[in-house]
């Protein structure tokens, strides 16, 4: 968490300084850009740091602890909400350097051990398995956007299978657009809601062609304006076609195992709460890897039903585990 201090704890006026947990201490920012990663303000061209709360620049802080009662003053945080606007969130800065799950490294670490064989669905047909790889750039970045926007409510499977049809028919932007809704319902059939998604993807690909010149857009506040498209969508599109770690990308099997291993403080009710709670402690330089690593997890052995506890390397350590 970036913050911008007015003055104060040993600081100057006007100093950045990250709140990150897992540095245990407040230091000033040019100490802690290693840990925050080349993704820094990759892609923004950010003079000011980025916020890893809201997938948006930081604004400002107003309270400035003073030395004698530091641990009880709180901390306001500003930034860009995704919805428009400007969000404040206010925290006790030394609640927020302590709190993570307990075993969470030795959980992820069986999850990495578990994910070891990469055999999952989501390694041979993920978004990023379903671009084609020798084409220009921009189309690869819109045959990304347009897998993802296949992928809601739907197997890897599926939309796998329909990107390749949407392939061989010429998955360019233009080509889309001269394409009519009939045959483009047929290409993608049957992908969850594929009557609303050949409206979304009309609608998207007209506005990437008149305002984008035939690219996607590069920051999450423009790529969750365009129809059809969602921050866990926009943020594995920053991932994936940007190279940029702007967010986690929170889907059913994240949000669901999450809760599952109580790595959310509270429970949380939909994935997009689950991406704030968790963005708020997982070290940065996990996000990209997480979506991957739970995506898989969950469609192998945390199942939505009946998750497989026996053959799971957590079962000891996980509070959902079935002791049967
Ligand atoms: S023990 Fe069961 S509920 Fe817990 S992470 Fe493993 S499969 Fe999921």
């Amino acid at each position: 968490m970036v913050v911008f201090l007015m003055g104060g704890l040993g600081g100057q006026a006007g100093e950045w300084w990250n709140l990150s947990p897992t540095l245990g201490c407040m230091a000033p920012l040019y100490w802690c850009r290693e840990e925050l990663g080349p993704d820094y303000s990759k892609g923004y061209g950010l003079k000011v740091p980025f916020s890893p709360l809201s997938g948006s620049r930081a604004h400002s802080t107003a309270s400035v602890p003073s030395k004698s009662s530091r641990k009880e003053k709180k901390v306001t945080v500003r930034y860009d909400s995704l919805e428009g606007g400007i969000a404040e969130k206010e925290e006790t800065d030394s609640k927020r350097l302590k709190w993570e799950p307990g075993n969470w490294r030795q959980q992820l670490d069986n999850i990495r051990e578990m994910r070891r064989n990469k055999d999952a669905p989501v390694d041979q047909m993920g978004a990023e398995k379903c671009f084609d790889s020798s084409a220009p750039p921009e189309v690869m970045r819109y045959q990304v956007l347009l897998s993802l926007m296949l992928s809601s409510q739907t197997k890897d499977q599926v939309t796998s299978a329909a990107m390749l049809r949407l392939r061989e028919h010429g998955l360019t932007v233009d080509n889309v657009l001269q394409t009519d809704d009939v045959t483009l319902g047929q290409l993608i059939y049957p992908v969850g809601f594929w009557k609303n998604k050949v409206k979304y993807i009309k609608q998207t690909t007209a506005i990437l062609k008149q305002q984008y010149g035939s690219d996607i857009p590069s920051t999450v506040r423009e790529l969750v304006n365009l129809p059809g498209v969602g921050p866990k969508m926009a943020h594995l599109v920053m991932n994936i076609a940007w190279n940029n770690v702007t967010g986690i990308g929170v889907d059913t099997h994240v949000h669901r195992i999450s809760n599952r291993l109580k790595w959310v403080k509270k429970e949380t009710k939909t994935p997009e709460e689950t991406r704030v709670a968790l963005e708020d402690w997982l070290p940065r330089d996990l996000w990209s890897e997480i979506n991957w690593l739970l995506v898989g997890f969950g469609q192998q052995i945390c199942l939505p039903v009946n998750p497989r506890c026996k053959e799971c390397l957590n079962r000891h350590i996980c509070p959902a585990a079935k002791r049967c």
